[in-house]
């Protein structure tokens, strides 16, 4: 119903159950523009590795990562209720996140 549209609507976050907070996690080196977008809180940045369960969202206003592509890398307990919280492991996105966290 919106009159500018660029893109079509990502899902809706599973936690809060709207999809105005939610951005796409771009991955790979961010471009200069890509950067920038992330300053404007449009996308969110997934980093050089590419690693873990690779969750497609972010939602801004639960601060947690859901769409996970290789769900079976989660957590068991990410993996069930199927987001990741950023406040409880804000680096998470690092090189050295390998292994599988503690239950
Ligand atoms: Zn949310």
């Amino acid at each position: 119903m919106a009159g500018k549209q660029r893109k079509p609507d990502p899902e809706p976050c599973p936690k809060c159950g709207q999809s105005d907070s939610v951005v796409p996690i771009l991955y790979g080196c961010p471009t200069r523009e890509a950067e920038t977008a992330a300053e404007r809180g449009e996308v969110s940045l997934g980093g050089c590795v590419v690693g873990d369960v690779d969750p497609t969202y972010a939602c801004h206003r639960c601060d947690i990562s859901f769409g996970f592509q290789r769900p079976e890398l989660a957590g068991a307990e990410e993996a069930r209720r199927g987001w990741i919280e950023h406040r409880e492991g804000r680096e998470q996105f690092t090189d050295e996140e390998a292994q599988p966290a503690d239950p």
